[in-house]
């Protein structure tokens, strides 16, 4: 029987590609999305094409009822969840003088809050399955801090606290929690920056470039391995030297 994997926000992105590289390693997927859209349709019949299933539950990651429901839907439909790999992300950029207080609400509601929502229904299966892997992406400005993106660090700040926390919690049931903190990474998030704000940045990675989904979605594959076996309560840093 394959393992399963279970990916938030995994339609697009990171996620998807996430999502696409657990497949080629032969896990079952699950996915949530929230947007029912193209995108949906499109990602399953591409991780379908690497002979696994695809079970995809729409479901809001801030809410918890939606991730009680969803979570038992993907155990009922397959038994159980081997990996789980909290992805589901937003940005709501803006200096803290003009931010809204909803604004920064709701990035923490999506980005922390979520993590814990979903985990918390997780966990339970990995006990008495006395094994799991949970991975949170985390961000390279949850370490560094950013301009303009209070809100966003301290969500991903906040992830790296509960991912060290619950590693402590369930190490003596083999459940390995990792976070992965990347860098500039090329999806629809960072899209929306100037091109002039792009090439900066990407001047000032040692690497001199973004990253690709995959270069995330690789060390996905590796904390979810037998190779990663000895690995807990770390944050791995996917940034291209952007933070030494
Ligand atoms: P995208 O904006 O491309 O995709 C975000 C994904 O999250 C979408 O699938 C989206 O679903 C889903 N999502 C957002 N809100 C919710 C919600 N409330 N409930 C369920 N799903 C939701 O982002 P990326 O792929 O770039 O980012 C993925 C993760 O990586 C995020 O956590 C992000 O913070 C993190 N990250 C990204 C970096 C980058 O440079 N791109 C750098 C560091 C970290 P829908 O399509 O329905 O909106």
């Amino acid at each position: 029987m394959n393992k399963t994997a279970f990916i938030t926000g995994g339609t697009r992105g990171i996620g998807k590609q996430i999502a696409l590289t657990l497949a080629k390693e032969g896990y079952d997927i699950a996915i949530n999305y929230r947007t029912q859209n193209n995108e949906l349709e499109e990602t399953k019949k591409e991780i379908e094409q690497n002979k696994v299933q695809c079970f995809a539950v729409q479901g809001d990651v801030s809410n918890y009822e939606d991730c009680e429901k969803f979570v038992k839907e993907v155990v009922e439909h397959y038994g159980t969840i081997d990996v789980l790999v909290n992805n589901a992300g937003i940005t709501k950029d803006m200096l803290l003088m003009r931010m809204k207080k909803e604004d920064f609400e709701d990035v923490i509601d999506v980005n922390l809050i979520g993590t814990f929502n979903v985990t918390k229904q997780v966990i339970p299966i990995m006990m008495k399955a006395r094994s799991g892997r949970i991975i949170n992406i985390s961000s390279v400005v949850g370490v560094s801090g950013n301009a303009g993106q209070t809100n966003y660090s301290a969500s991903k700040a906040g992830i790296i606290g509960f991912t060290k926390s619950l590693a402590k919690e369930v190490a003596s049931r083999n459940i390995l929690v990792n976070a992965i903190a990347p860098g500039f990474i090329q999806t629809d998030m960072t899209a929306i920056l100037k091109e002039e704000i792009k090439e900066e940045i990407a001047k000032n990675i040692p690497l001199k470039r973004m990253g690709k989904a995959k270069d995330v979605a690789n060390v996905v594959k590796f904390l979810s391995s037998e190779d990663s076996s000895y690995i807990t309560g770390q944050v791995l840093h996917v940034d291209g030297g952007m933070l030494m």
